[in-house]
């Protein structure tokens, strides 16, 4: 088959993506089907992974991607994160697996997981300087280090969980002529020798997909590109600007604690927090609590103050007109 049918194939099929989520947009904004909410979010998700493919096609665009998931972030959140990323749905992915085994998830406990907050901040420090740090020092510091430094390294690590399956350059697995790869595999590549990344690839890709079938969005807890997404809506001159945030009615609130429990990277704020907008920067912003909040209006998605989805008392059948 041509690349140029193989490109159109991909075209078509992201039109087709985009427009059945157009629909569903409509449908669950004019009626209400708040409850619907995941389907929509699997559309887009699967529309944009094989958008993403079709511009890691043309390595050209790569930098204006990353330029585009930043300056949406300013406007709509973690929105990527929640609905656009391709290793964000691959985790997703792996969740529905665990549902079909029925293995039941596993909740971190709340202490490790606001340390493994705080600990991000060290991870990024690490992926985004080290190599200019580790480039401008002697040898004896840490050889193999330098292989860290490299142009616009820390902008293809911010770009690897966007990394599609089979990639257009060359990998260390090729099945059929097809070059196989998985997030951050092209960057263990050019870290480690053919043989060490070997080793970590696969170790990565098992650690990330057994931990996704216990923990939701594992990953998502660790990873360069979302934490740096995290902190562009942790500035204060930037916290209260997403026009698209998520807001709560308090005296609406029974504290039943279901959005705590579906929350994939276990967000607490949207629980706790008395009423009014959330603004917490882990929020992926994925909707889950809204579609499975069961009391009507108590959590609404607002943009620029008004409100285009909100809650549905779904533990009782829908009136019939
Ligand atoms: S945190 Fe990283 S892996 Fe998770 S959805 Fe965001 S960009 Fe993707
Ligand atoms: S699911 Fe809704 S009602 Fe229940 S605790 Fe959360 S915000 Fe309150
Ligand atoms: S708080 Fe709600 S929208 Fe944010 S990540 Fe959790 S479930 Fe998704």
């Amino acid at each position: 088959m041509s690349l140029v049918i193989v490109g159109e194939i991909l075209k078509l099929t992201v039109f087709a993506g985009l427009a059945l989520a157009g629909m569903l947009v409509i449908l669950i904004w004019k009626k209400n089907l708040t409850t619907k909410i995941s389907y929509l979010r699997l559309w887009v998700q699967v529309a944009s992974v094989v958008g993403i493919f079709y511009i890691f096609a043309s390595l050209n665009w790569l930098l204006y991607l990353l330029l585009a998931v930043f300056v949406m972030s300013l406007f709509l959140g973690r929105f990527f994160c929640g609905w656009i990323c391709p290793f964000g749905l691959y985790m997703d992915l792996v969740t529905q697996l665990r549902k079909v085994l029925k293995i039941r998830y596993r909740k971190l406990p709340d202490r490790l997981n606001r340390s493994l907050n705080k600990l991000r901040y060290g991870i990024i420090v690490f992926f985004l300087i080290a190599p200019f740090i580790f480039s401008s020092t002697s040898n004896w510091l840490l050889p193999s280090a330098l292989s860290l430094a490299g142009p616009f390294r820390p902008i293809l690590v911010l770009l690897s969980p966007l990394e599609p399956l089979i990639i257009p350059w060359k990998s260390l697995i090729v099945l059929q002529g097809i070059n196989i790869s998985y997030p951050y595999a092209s960057d263990l590549t050019f870290y480690l020798t053919e043989n060490l990344a070997l080793i970590a690839i696969s170790v990565f890709v098992g650690l990330t997909l057994v931990a996704s079938l216990f923990v939701r969005r594992f990953w998502c807890r660790f990873c360069p590109t979302g934490i740096s997404l995290a902190i562009i809506n942790r500035f204060k001159v930037f916290k209260w600007f997403p026009p698209f945030h998520l807001y709560k009615e308090e005296e609406k609130c029974t504290k039943c604690g279901i959005c705590e429990r579906v929350c994939p990277p276990q967000v607490t704020e949207v629980y706790e927090q008395k009423g009014g907008k959330i603004t917490t920067s882990m929020c992926l912003m994925c909707l889950r609590c809204v579609e499975m909040c069961p009391y009507e209006g108590c959590l609404k998605v607002k943009v620029a103050g008004k409100t285009v989805i909100e809650s549905r008392n779904w533990l009782e059948p829908a009136k019939t007109d």
